[in-house]
Order: C-alpha cells, then sequence, then structure tokens
C-alpha cells in the first residue's frame, strides 16, 4: 500500500500516518519530522531551513524533492510500501513527486485528503503547544501555516481526485473515529493495489 497524505496542520497526520503505517506494516515517512530533526542535530540543511519552519513557510521544493527520492528509495529497498505524510505541498511538489514515484515504479495507490475547518484546528494546535513546543505551534504562525495551506497545498486535493486515487475523510471527529474510516477505506482499495493509472 503507498499513500500519500495532503491535511492541513492540525488535522491529525501525524497521528493517522502512524496508524497508517502499524496496519500495513509499512514506513512512516513525516517530513516535517525529517526537517525537525536536522534542525536539531544542527545539519548545515537543518541550519539553512530552521527559519523555514520557525515562520511557518514551506522549505523550497528542490530540498524537500531530495528527501522524498531518498525516501522512496529507501521504500523500494524494503516492502515497497509506504505513507508519505506531509508531501507533496506544492503543486509542482506533486509533479516532480509524480516523476521520481513513476521512474522507480513506486506510485501512489491512494491519495488520503484529511479536512478540518480552520476554528478546529486551531484549537487543536494551540493545545498541542502546551505539550509539545514546538517553535511553529503559535497563534501568528498557525494562522500563516493554514494561509499557505489553503493558498498553495489545497489544490493539489483536485489533481489526485482526477487521477481517481483521492480518499477523503472527516477529520473534525475523535482520532479513533477518523482512523477507523480511514482503515476501511485503505482496506477496501487494497484489492487495485498496483492498478494505478499514469
Ligand atoms: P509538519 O510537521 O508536516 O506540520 O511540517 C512542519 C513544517 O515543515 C512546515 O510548516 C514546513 O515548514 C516544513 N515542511 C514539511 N513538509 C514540507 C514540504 N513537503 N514542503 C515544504 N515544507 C515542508
Amino acid at each position: 500500500m503507498r499513500v500519500v497524505m495532503i491535511a492541513p496542520p492540525g488535522a491529525g497526520k501525524g497521528t493517522q500516518g502512524g496508524l497508517i503505517a502499524a496496519h500495513f506494516g509499512i514506513p512512516h515517512v513525516a517530513t516535517g519530522e525529517l526537517l525537525r530533526d536536522h534542525v536539531t542535530q544542527r545539519t548545515d540543511l537543518g541550519r539553512s531551513i530552521e527559519g523555514h519552519l520557525d515562520r511557518g513557510e514551506l522549505v523550497p521544493d528542490d530540498v524537500m524533492m531530495d528527501i522524498v527520492r531518498m525516501a522512496f528509495l529507501d521504500a523500494k529497498a524494503g516492502s515497497g510500501g509506504y505513507v508519505l505524510d506531509g508531501a507533496p505541498r506544492t503543486m509542482d511538489q506533486a509533479r516532480a513527486g509524480y516523476a521520481i514515484a513513476r521512474e522507480l515504479g513506486m506510485l501512489a495507490d491512494v491519495a488520503l485528503h484529511l479536512r478540518a475547518d480552520d476554528h478546529e484546528l486551531t484549537r487543536r494546535l494551540l493545545a498541542r503547544a502546551d505539550l509539545e513546543h514546538r517553535s511553529d505551534d503559535t497563534e501568528r504562525v498557525i494562522r500563516k501555516r493554514l494561509k499557505v495551506y489553503h493558498r498553495t497545498t489545497h489544490p493539489i486535493v483536485a489533481w489526485y481526485a482526477q487521477r481517481g486515487i483521492l480518499v477523503s475523510v472527516d477529520a473534525m471527529r475523535p482520532a479513533e473515529q477518523v482512523s477507523r474510516d480511514i482503515l476501511a477505506a485503505l482496506d477496501a482499495r487494497r484489492p487495485l493495489v498496483g492498478d494505478v493509472r499514469e
């Protein structure tokens, strides 16, 4: 099973991505986590992107595509499945990711979209801020991240719908209900896995 996730911040990508990965026995590739690890370890990449993360801006597409290519290569060397949480976030990333995945024989079977409104997303992110202390979970940066999502990331959803691989789930409900719907939808698609049109 190969899944890409498109969701606004606070919709539960990380939680649901982890559950999908455990259910199908596939790696959970969370791009935000990978980037934050670089920042924590003070790598060259980490130093160059720290400001983007703190301001709630997207890191450059070319940086992202190197990370996505590596993730696809690792997944290919393993079971061949993946759940990619956090990319693509721009139309250019979607197109470039598609080209890389096609070249490697790793095209996504499902694009999973999580829906929630900004009021609920802001409430959840502010609640998380007290627990996780992420530098981008402040009210000002949350507003910016939601704006970036609506303007730049959300349009990709229609592209996946056209490709016939979109699964859209209401993420306003408690996490267990959301995951039940997601796993049921993905299980229903299991027989189709590998049939994705180019
Ligand atoms: P997340 O953990 O998914 O909320 O991502 C946290 C931050 O990492 C985002 O606000 C961006 O600054 C950066 N980021 C994660 N994934 C991407 C991506 N695909 N393209 C650009 N920036 C990203």
